[in-house]
């Protein structure tokens, strides 16, 4: 199957302000009756894009899709796509399709005939049919399986069915609802780099939903968190990771520690913030948004916390000592929580670059965690 177009090199087109989104959410909004599922969000695509909305149960990411995809009609707002208001035209009619939840392929026909289904609707010459159908096969690697029907194949090549009907009919954009729910979690890992590789092959603009945080963060160019029918952040894995900006996406994205307190001293390049829950004063990167006197949030990753049973040379800022109440082993890494004496619970992770056969730490050890101010984030609210 050939690429629809030529790939747009440029990596991050949401930077470049003179490039045009091809896909234009403006203020739509979705209620069914009194409830609103999805409430006034804006978002711009670029082509090429492997998009993820992510969100947990019921936060409209599904109905964000299917509005998308002409299944349901905005209450309020328009979409745009390339240029062209969409809103009101039929599914069929929108250079997009969907692939669904649950696959939706017809028990009773092969995988050939699934997959040429759509195209045979459309009247295409049977020639043109045999040889889309051929290319996709062979791009989702099943072409050996032709012949078979649905229940003769494993879940994740039903998977691969689903998408290859998905791809054939050439939409400019493929919708993906929870593309990957029903593999187990090795299979789900293979087809997360399958899908990624696909997708760049063909330059077609994704947009997955999906409520896993790593499947989010392993394949999109940039992620949309949702929480009740909004967006509460958008940016790239790294962003959404390395700086959250909120601590529902803080939270809800991987595990980490949060500090409330005060500024308590601006400098020129950080800032000494006070910590009711320890004893040292936090240090943290400057940020211009906040200044002495205000009270932040202060947040840092398990895994940027250095654990150890000797205190400290320097241990002025970010260091607290506490008692380990908890560790786990992981086989790649171990985990720890640490209560101060304030009794906050601190979560520090370590990877295991050594075989241990005993461990570091025991229950009711005495650790020292410290970690660099330039790993810190400040949240907002
Ligand atoms: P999940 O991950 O569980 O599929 P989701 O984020 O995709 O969740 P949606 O399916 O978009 O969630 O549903 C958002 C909200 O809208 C839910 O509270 C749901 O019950 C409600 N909803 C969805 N479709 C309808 C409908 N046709 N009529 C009434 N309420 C609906």
């Amino acid at each position: 199957m050939k690429p629809l177009e030529e790939k747009p090199w440029d990596t991050q087109p949401w930077l470049d302000k003179h490039k045009k989104p091809f896909l234009e959410i403006r203020g739509v909004t979705k209620k069914f009756g009194d409830f609103t599922a999805v409430n006034n969000v804006s978002l711009e695509i670029y082509k090429s894009e492997l998009f993820c909305l992510l969100g947990g149960s019921g936060c409209g990411k599904t109905t964000l899709l299917r509005v998308l995809a002409g299944f349901e009609t905005p209450t309020e707002g328009k979409i745009f796509i390339d240029g062209v208001d969409v809103t009101e035209l039929p599914p069929y009619e929108r250079p997009v399709n969907m692939m669904f939840q649950s696959y939706a392929i017809f028990p009773h026909m092969s995988v050939e005939k699934n997959i040429a289904y759509g195209l045979k609707r459309e009247r295409l010459p049977k020639a043109e049919i045999r040889s889309r159908v051929e290319d996709v096969l062979e791009l989702v690697q099943m072409s050996p399986f032709a012949k078979r029907k649905p229940h003769q194949l494993s879940g994740g090549q039903q998977q691969r069915v689903a998408l290859a009907r998905a791809l054939v009919k050439q939409p400019k954009i493929l919708l993906l609802d929870e593309p990957l729910a029903a593999l187990d979690r090795n299979l789900r890992e293979e087809t997360q780099f399958e899908l990624m590789n696909i997708q760049d092959k063909l330059g077609i603009t994704f947009i997955v939903v999906t409520h896993d945080q790593k499947e989010a963060m392993t394949l999109s160019t940039r992620i949309a968190v949702m929480n009740k029918g909004q967006f509460v952040e958008i940016g790239t894995p790294t962003d959404i990771y390395e700086y959250p900006q909120s601590r529902f996406t803080a939270n809800f994205i991987g595990s980490i520690n949060i500090f409330e307190g005060v500024v308590k001293e601006d400098r020129l390049d950080s800032h000494v913030v006070r910590c009711e829950d320890t004893e040292c004063d936090l240090l943290i990167d400057r940020d211009s948004s906040i200044h002495a006197g205000e009270s932040v949030w202060v947040a840092i990753r398990p895994e940027k916390i250095n654990v150890s049973k000797e205190e400290p040379a320097d241990h002025h800022f970010n260091t607290v000592r506490g008692k380990i109440l908890d560790f786990g082993y992981l086989g790649n890494l171990s985990v720890y929580n640490v209560e101060l004496d304030s009794g906050k619970i601190v979560k520090a992770s370590a990877p295991n670059r050594n075989r241990i056969s005993k461990h570091r730490v025991d229950w009711d050890d005495i650790v020292y965690l410290s970690w660099e101010a330039a790993n810190t984030v400040v949240l907002s609210g």
